[in-house]
């Protein structure tokens, strides 16, 4: 299995440039990975489907289309050019596409070590765009959607498209990965930010096993919540907020729930003062 891995990958590298690999590529990689993940999400919404879904209220056919066609411009006009003037650091920081592949231990170690680079500069530079300038004439375009569904994690202004992209490549631009590690970072980032948009809450939920791990619970609340009084500005992880207090009001929002759902298992008609408190 490894040596079919390794003659496909062999057969890439001897026909496509790093150039094409690393830009081209990981376009394709990435509109593949996005759309592949995120439309069974919008295709949920289209079919009504409430159970799981965190918010009762559901997207009109009219924005959905908004997202999607706003999206297909964005990604050709501004992600692709994104990829190819990254590509020189890339390279001048020891960026490789050759045999032998790496490791999974190194892969698995890069790809951590991204995920916290990207949470840390994610949570700044998010808590800086909910600043009131800023919300206004870049961040509101991303608050559109009150409601999100998968697709609208990457529906966002241009300037705040090219900060995304910069905490995505941050972390591979410093170290020079093999081009393997740079695509699946990129893939299980992508993967990350559609489940976390959502909008449904599952009992297999990687949120659910991970406590560190936001998800779409997390996030969601963020969407709907006014920009002034919103929190949960990490993208991956929970400790940032934690740690700088950003979490509060939704914490007390799930305190308020689980002691509710204790309530109504002991004395189901105590319950309507609690659900009023939300
Ligand atoms: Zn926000
Ligand atoms: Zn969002």
């Amino acid at each position: 299995m490894a040596s079919l891995f390794e003659s496909g990958w062999l057969y890439l590298i001897n026909n496509f440039s790093d150039f094409q690999l690393a830009s081209l590529g990981s376009f394709i990689i990435h509109e593949g990975v996005f759309f592949l993940s995120g439309l069974p999400y919008l295709m949920m919404e289209c079919w009504g489907l409430q159970k799981y879904k965190i918010q009762r209220k559901m997207n009109t056919p009219a924005a959905q289309e908004k997202c999607v066609l706003w999206l297909l411009l964005y990604h050709s006009c501004v992600n692709l050019p994104l990829m190819v003037v990254s590509y020189p650091v890339f390279k001048y920081m020891g960026f490789t596409s050759q045999l032998p592949l790496p490791s999974w231990k190194v892969m698995s170690f890069q790809i951590l070590s991204y995920f916290i680079l990207e949470d840390f500069i994610f949570y700044w530079g998010h808590r800086f765009l909910h600043t009131k300038w800023l919300y206004k004439h870049v961040h509101s375009v991303h608050h559109e959607y009150a409601t999100p569904f998968g697709l609208t994690s990457e529906y966002a202004h241009p300037l705040e498209i090219l900060f995304l992209g910069f905490a995505t490549i941050f972390g591979p631009a410093i170290t020079g990965p093999h081009l393997l590690t740079l695509w699946i970072w990129m893939s299980v980032r992508v993967l990350e930010t559609v489940e976390a948009h959502c909008g449904y809450d599952f009992p297999w939920s990687l949120s659910r096993v991970l406590p560190i791990y936001g998800g779409a619970d997390f996030h969601d609340y963020h969407h709907r919540l006014l920009y002034t009084k919103s929190g949960n500005y990490s993208s991956t992880f929970t400790y940032m907020d934690w740690i700088f207090g950003t979490d509060k009001g939704y914490r007390k929002l799930k305190a308020l729930k689980s002691d509710q759902y204790h309530t109504d298992s002991i004395r189901p008609e105590v319950n309507t003062t609690l659900v009023k408190a939300e």
